[in-house]
């Protein structure tokens, strides 16, 4: 299997690293405690180092344990529907739209009145504006590598000179 030793010092694990992982036939994860694991064994012993943040815990228990689940509902059949991690967060470069659910009205708060209009064309549109302001407004990091349109950059430059 690949040898992973989570640690503080190794690459911060992404959707795009799982994904990758879960195209491994197997993983072998290596926790560190205390001081973190010899050197020697790093060099030897290790394909490589990831991270699930920049701050420390104790252990590497808990890394691991989200580095499993993070990479398990990847895979076929883990997860209810196949199509549900398509447009999540990251999936997508990009931060998920906004979600609403049953009842239309929650305590005198709408449903936004497109998405029960039951034209998938303008939803998916909505949805995509939504995904890119959201983005911009809390990662703008992710938009440098996000797969976006001349016309969506356009488009969310013009939200951004003249906010609504
Ligand atoms: N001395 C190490 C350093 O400064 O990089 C920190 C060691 S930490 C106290 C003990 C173990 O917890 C690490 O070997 C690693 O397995 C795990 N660990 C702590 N924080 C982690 C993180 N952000 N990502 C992945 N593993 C982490």
């Amino acid at each position: 299997g690949r040898r992973i030793l989570l640690s503080p010092r190794g690459q911060l694990l992404t959707q795009q690293k799982a994904e990758a992982l879960a195209r491994e036939e197997r993983l072998m994860l290596i926790c560190g405690h205390y001081e973190g694991v010899d050197e020697r064994i790093i060099d030897h012993y290790v394909d490589e180092e990831l991270s699930i943040g920049d701050y420390v815990l104790t252990g590497g228990e808990l890394p691991a344990m989200v580095l499993i689940d993070c990479v398990a509902r990847l895979l076929p059949g883990v997860l209810g529907s196949e199509a549900s991690t398509e447009d999540e967060s990251f999936s997508t470069g990009l931060l998920e739209y906004p979600q609403y659910t049953r009842p239309r009205v929650f305590e005198g708060h709408a449903v936004p009145e497109i998405l029960l209009s039951g034209d998938h064309a303008r939803i998916a549109s909505w949805r995509r504006q939504q995904a890119l302001l959201l983005t911009q407004r809390r990662r703008p990091e992710l938009l440098e590598k996000a797969l976006l349109s001349d016309a969506e950059r356009l488009w969310l430059k013009e939200q951004t000179e003249e906010p609504s």
